[in-house]
């Protein structure tokens, strides 16, 4: 049995959502919960401009990225879903952030076949190449232009991805729900190619 080729996005979707409220809040002197954050871009989440928001992540991007706490049950549910499909980890993080990103994979113990830091959102000609079946996200933009390409995406639930979801989108809660999505998928992909030999 072919595995499946899993493309899993990163930030917000293998670590906590939210972890870089704290350290925002304090540099802009803002209160802002998890529940202010209705949309992806930070800058608005945070009533400030973009090229503030730029100067704040350059001082501490690799910092929030190195402590930023892993989603429960990602390590398990990676572990047990390697052993049968491809892990390729594919992020908008920019190409200096490779070894925080490396170190901080390392050091969870994550599997993984390939990591791409893409420096930008645009996802679909990465995921062509890696031959995607699904993508996990949890930036609601990426998930409907990935659909719009006709990949499978699995959108983990945030404040800031809420909105209609198209043909191709599963919205997910937690990595458990993940888990039994794939291992579904991979049943029935497996029962069809059975059928076409
Ligand atoms: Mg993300």
């Amino acid at each position: 049995m072919k595995g499946l080729s899993l493309c899993i996005d990163i930030d917000g979707t293998i670590t906590e959502a939210y972890d870089w409220i704290l350290r925002a809040n304090a540099y802009f002197n803002k209160k802002i919960t998890p529940e202010d954050v209705k949309v992806y871009d930070m800058h608005k989440a945070l009533g400030v401009e973009s090229d503030a928001y730029d100067k704040f992540y350059n001082l501490y991007g690799e910092l929030i990225h190195e402590e930023a706490r892993i989603r429960r049950d990602v390590k398990e549910v990676l572990d047990k879903l390697y052993e049968r499909h491809e892990i390729h980890f594919v992020t908008a993080r920019e190409g200096k952030m490779k070894d925080v990103t490396k170190r901080w994979l390392f050091q969870h113990g994550i599997p993984i076949d390939t990591l791409s830091l893409l420096g930008t959102h645009d996802k679909v000609s990465k995921a062509q190449e890696l031959d995607c079946d699904i993508f996990i996200e949890d930036r609601y933009e990426n998930a409907i232009q990935l659909a719009s390409y006709g990949f499978q995406v699995l959108l983990i639930d945030c404040y800031y991805n809420q909105g209609p979801l198209e043909k191709g989108i599963t919205r997910v809660n937690n990595w458990q729900e993940i888990k039994a999505f794939i291992e579904k998928y991979a049943q029935k992909t497996y029962h069809y190619s059975k059928i076409a030999t």
